[in-house]
C-alpha cells in the first residue's frame, strides 16, 4: 500500500518546513509488519503556492465586481490596506482615509462594535472557517449604512494568523427592505405601534418567564374605544383614522418603560404591563388611559369626545396561555362596556359567567325584534300652571320570554352596540305615531298635543334619518307637528357633522325637535345654538336635588330655563316627584312637567281611560 502525506515541522531556528512523505507499507496477513518511506522537503514550493492563493485570493475578490470595497489586513503591523473603493463607499476620496484600522472600527456603530470585533477574533483564533458580519458603519454625509463584510485570514506554519483580507459590500437597501418587512410584520402602519403578532408574543413570553419565576406577575390590559363606530361612520374613515392616531400618541404615554402598547385592531389597544406588584398597578395604567382619554380631541376645529372601556387580566402563572389571558381581558372590558363605559373591569372568574349570560341575552334581543316582543308605554306630559295633559313621551318595554317585562335601561346599550336599535326605535317610531293618531281621532285633543319618541345616539350616524321618519308619518298618517323626537346630548357631540345635517332635515319635515337630559352631557349651551331645537328637557338628576336650600342645582335650572327662554324654546321639567319640585321648577321658568308626580310611565290602555276621562 502506498500512501502519500504531507507534514510540517520547525527546524532548528524554528522556521516552518514543510514535507512530502511517501510510503509503503507491507501488509501480510491483515497485519501492517512493515514501513518503507521518503521525506522530501518541500518549503519553497508550498511557500510560493501560499503566495499565489494570496494574491489569487485578493484577485478574486477584486473580481468580484466594483460595487465591493477591499480590505487587507498586515495583522503584524496593525494596518489595513483599503481600496479606493471602500472608501468611495463611505464617501471618502483616497487620500482622506489612511491604513489604521481605526478608520475602520471607530466608524463602526457603536451597538455593532463589539460583535464586529468578536467575529473577527473567533476567526483569527480558528473558531469559524471565515469572518462574515453585518454591521452600521457611518457614512461621510453623516448617516449610517449596513454593510457586509467578509474576510478570511492567511496563517503561517503554525496556523496563525498574520493577515486577514476580505471584502465590505454595502446591503443598506437589502437591510431596509428588511426592517420594512419586519416592520410590517410586527407594527400597525397607521399608528407604527405593535400589532396584535407582536403582543402575542411578548404576551407568550411574559407567560413563560411566570412559568419560571416564582413571584413573577404581569398584566394585560384590554382598551376598546366607546362608540368609535359611530364616530368612523359619521365622520368616515379618514377622520376616524386620523383619531385612532391621535389616541394611539396619547396612548403612549400610559404605560411604564417595559411595557408594551399594542394596536390590536380596529379600536381596540392592548397594553402589557411587564412586572406588577398588585392589581392596584394595573388599575393605576387603566386609570391614567381613561384620564387621558377624557379631554378632547380636536378635529377639524370640533371637539370630539371619546372614552374607552377597559379589560385587565393578570397573569401570575403559566397555567393560562396568551389566547386565554387576552380572552379574560376582553371579557373584563365588555363587562366594563356594559356597565356604562369610560371605565375598566378586572377579570375574575365569575365574569366568564356573565359573559355567557350577556351573550345569550343578545341573542334573546335579535329573537325579540322578529318576536315583536317590543311595547311602548307612554309617560304624560303636563302643562306646570294648569296640570293640563299637553303630551306623551313613547317609552319602549321588552317583555322577555323569561325574565319578564325589562326596562330599556337594561337593554338599549346593548341593543346600541350590537346595531339592534335600528330596528326597535323604529318600532317605536310607528307604533307611537299610530297610536297617536288613533287617539286624535278617538278623542278631542288639543292642536299641540305630542308624542315624543326616543332615538339612539347611534340614529345620527344614519344621513337618511329624516326619510324614514317622513315614511313612518305618512304611513300612520299623523301629521309631522306632532311628533317630537328627543335626543340626548352625545348624540350631537359624537356626530355633530351628520346630527347637524339629519336635524335640519327633521326640522323642515315639520318635526319638533327635543334635546333629552339636558345638563348631563359636554359643551351643553354651545349645542342649544349650533342646532334648531325647541325643546329642552331638564335631566332629572337636578329636579330632584331642587329641594331645600337653593342650591347649586337650583342656580342651574334657573339658568337653563332663562336661556331656554332668550332662544325662544320650551323647557320641559324631568323627573318631577314632588309637589315641591313641581313649584320651584315652575318658578324658575319651565313650563311642561314629567314625572311620578303626575303619572308613571303607563300602558297605552291606561292613557286610555285617561283620555276618555277627560282629565
Ligand atoms: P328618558 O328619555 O330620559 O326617559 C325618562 C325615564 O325616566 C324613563 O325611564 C321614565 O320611566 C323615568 N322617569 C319618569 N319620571 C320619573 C320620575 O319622576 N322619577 C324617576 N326616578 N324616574 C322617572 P325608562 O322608561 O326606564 O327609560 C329609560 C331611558 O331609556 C329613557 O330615558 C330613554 O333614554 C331610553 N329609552 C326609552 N325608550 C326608548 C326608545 O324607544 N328608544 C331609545 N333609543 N331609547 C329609549
Ligand atoms: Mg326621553
Ligand atoms: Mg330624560
Amino acid at each position: 500500500r502506498i500512501h502519500d502525506a504531507e507534514s510540517h515541522e520547525v527546524d532548528r531556528d524554528g522556521n516552518p518546513k514543510f514535507f512530502l512523505n511517501n510510503l509503503i507499507g507491507f501488509v501480510v496477513d491483515g497485519r501492517l509488519v512493515r514501513v518503507w518511506g521518503s521525506q522530501r522537503d518541500i518549503t519553497e514550493r508550498k511557500e510560493a503556492e501560499e503566495a499565489l492563493r494570496i494574491s489569487e485570493e485578493r484577485y478574486a475578490l477584486a473580481a468580484r465586481g466594483a460595487a465591493d470595497g477591499l480590505w487587507d489586513w498586515n495583522l503584524e503591523e496593525n494596518r489595513v490596506y483599503f481600496s479606493p473603493r471602500w472608501k468611495a463607499m463611505l464617501g471618502y476620496e483616497e487620500w482622506e482615509i489612511d491604513d489604521e484600522p481605526d478608520e475602520w472600527l471607530g466608524r463602526i456603530h457603536a451597538e455593532d462594535r463589539e460583535r464586529v470585533a468578536e467575529t473577527i477574533s473567533d476567526h483569527l483564533e480558528r473558531h469559524t472557517p471565515h469572518a462574515e458580519v453585518e454591521y452600521r458603519i457611518l457614512h461621510k454625509d453623516g448617516v449610517y449604512r449596513w454593510m457586509l463584510a467578509r474576510g478570511l485570514a492567511v496563517r503561517d506554519a503554525e496556523g496563525r494568523a498574520y493577515r486577514m483580507a476580505g471584502s465590505q459590500t454595502d446591503v443598506t437597501e437589502r437591510r431596509n427592505a428588511e426592517a420594512l418587512l419586519v416592520q410590517r410584520a410586527y407594527f400597525d402602519p397607521l399608528t407604527d405601534l405593535p400589532n396584535r403578532t407582536l403582543f402575542m408574543d411578548r404576551l407568550s413570553q411574559a407567560v413563560a418567564r411566570a412559568g419560571r419565576l416564582r413571584d413573577y406577575r404581569f398584566a394585560v390590559l384590554f382598551v376598546d374605544l366607546d362608540r368609535f363606530k359611530v364616530i368612523n361612520d359619521s365622520l368616515g374613515h379618514l377622520a376616524g383614522d386620523r383619531l385612532i392616531a391621535e389616541i394611539a400618541t396619547r396612548l403612549r404615554a400610559c404605560p411604564r418603560p417595559g411595557d408594551t402598547l399594542a394596536r390590536l385592531g380596529g379600536d381596540e389597544f392592548g397594553i402589557l404591563l411587564d412586572v406588577i406588584d398588585s392589581v392596584a398597578d394595573a388599575a393605576a395604567v387603566a386609570d391614567h388611559v381613561l384620564e387621558t382619554l377624557s379631554r378632547p380631541f380636536g378635529m377639524d376645529g370640533n371637539d370630539l369626545f371619546t372614552s374607552a372601556s377597559i379589560g385587565i387580566a393578570v397573569g401570575s402563572d403559566h397555567h393560562r396561555t396568551p389566547d386565554e389571558l387576552l380572552r379574560e381581558a376582553d371579557i373584563a372590558m365588555y363587562r366594563a362596556k356594559a356597565t356604562g363605559k369610560g371605565r375598566y373591569v378586572v377579570y375574575d372568574s365569575t365574569l366568564h359567567e356573565y359573559v355567557t349570560r350577556l351573550m345569550r341575552f343578545e341573542n334573546d334581543l335579535r329573537k325579540a325584534i322578529e318576536r315583536q316582543e317590543f311595547f311602548v308605554d307612554y309617560q304624560p306630559i303636563v302643562l306646570l300652571e294648569t296640570g293640563r295633559l299637553c303630551g306623551l313621551e313613547a317609552l319602549v318595554r321588552w317583555r322577555h320570554p323569561t325574565l319578564g317585562v325589562v326596562p330599556p335601561g337594561d337593554f338599549i346599550p346593548v341593543a346600541e352596540e350590537t346595531g339592534l336599535v335600528f330596528p326597535i326605535d323604529r318600532t317605536v317610531l310607528y307604533e307611537a305615531c299610530r297610536q297617536l293618531r288613533v287617539w286624535k281621532e278617538r278623542f278631542d285633543l288639543p292642536d299641540d298635543f305630542r308624542v315624543s319618541v326616543n332615538f339612539s345616539a347611534k340614529q345620527f350616524t344614519q344621513l337618511d334619518l329624516a326619510e324614514t321618519v317622513r315614511e313612518a308619518l305618512a304611513a300612520t298618517g299623523l301629521d309631522a307637528r306632532h311628533l317630537e323626537i328627543e335626543i340626548t346630548e352625545n348624540a350631537l357631540i359624537e356626530n355633530a357633522e351628520v346630527a347637524e345635517k339629519v336635524l335640519g332635515d327633521l326640522k323642515e319635515l315639520g318635526v319638533r325637535l327635543l334635546i333629552d337630559d339636558f345638563g348631563t352631557g359636554y359643551s351643553s349651551f354651545g349645542y342649544l345654538h349650533r342646532f334648531p331645537f325647541d325643546t329642552i328637557k331638564i335631566d332629572r338628576s337636578f329636579v330632584s336635588r331642587i329641594e331645600g336650600r337653593e342650591g347649586k342645582n337650583a342656580e342651574i335650572v334657573r339658568a337653563i330655563a332663562a336661556l331656554a327662554g332668550g332662544l325662544g324654546m320650551e323647557v320641559v321639567a324631568e323627573g318631577v316627584e314632588t309637589l315641591e319640585q313641581a313649584e320651584r321648577v315652575a318658578a324658575f321658568g319651565c313650563t311642561y312637567g314629567q314625572g311620578y308626580l303626575f303619572s308613571m310611565p303607563v300602558s297605552a290602555h291606561a292613557i286610555e281611560e285617561l283620555l276618555a276621562g277627560g282629565r
